[in-house]
């Protein structure tokens, strides 16, 4: 099987007492041969292999999910509590070897309930919000938001178009005050001898004025 999903469930148990063991066990029960499930999750954030990844789950009748995906169950019942979060950074960190081992898109990252025809609340309202989370991230831009990205791109451009057409006028006119500076200086020091006893003939003015 290669699987091209990955269907995120809840044990819809209590979070704290459930066991990777107490689940397999339960299911093994039931004839299904092993844990349904690929994956699972301890309210500790340890991550248990379940059955093979070459192996059909047991996990997903809806949409054939059991056929084109791996299942991936956190313990907890998250319609009423919350996943830890040790649970949540383990749950991104196995979504994430996964998606990049089997080149499965973020969209294709679901909540059980998500499935076509699923009638169930797994993997519980809470987990929901974190599952649309992890699909954001990485995940390739919609059109809206390709576009919206472009046309931010265009504005810094023209931003920095005018920033820098700013500061090329601004150092010319710096150059051309500080050649100015430059001849002012110039002229000053020919002229100093004479400037010298203009200023003193002045400030002697002055002293008789006053
Ligand atoms: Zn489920």
């Amino acid at each position: 099987m290669k699987p091209e999903y990955l269907i995120i469930h809840h044990s819809a148990t209590a979070r704290d007492t459930t066991t990777f063991e107490a689940v397999k066990a339960g299911h093994i029960k039931k004839g299904w041969g092993d844990i349904g499930y690929h994956f699972f999750i301890t309210a500790d954030g340890v991550l248990h292999e379940g059955r093979g990844q070459d192996q059909i789950g047991a996990h997903c009748i809806a949409d054939r999910m059991n056929y084109r995906s791996l299942g991936i169950c956190l313990a907890g019942n998250f319609e009423i509590e919350q996943p830890t979060e040790k649970q949540l950074e383990t749950l991104k960190g196995i979504v994430n070897q996964l998606k990049e081992i089997y080149k499965i898109p973020a969209e294709n990252v679901l909540g059980h309930r998500e499935v076509e025809n699923a009638s169930t609340l797994c993997p519980g309202s809470h987990l929901m919000t974190f599952i649309k989370t992890i699909r954001k991230v990485n995940s390739k831009p919609s059109p809206d938001e390709q576009n919206a990205l472009l046309q931010t791109i265009n504005e810094q451009r023209q931003e920095i178009g005018r920033l820098k057409s700013n500061f090329n006028e601004l150092s010319r006119k710096y150059q051309s005050k500080i050649g100015l500076i430059k001849e002012l200086r110039v002229a000053l020091e020919s002229k100093k001898s004479w400037v010298v006893k203009w200023l003193k003939a002045i400030k002697k003015n002055d002293n008789e004025d006053s």
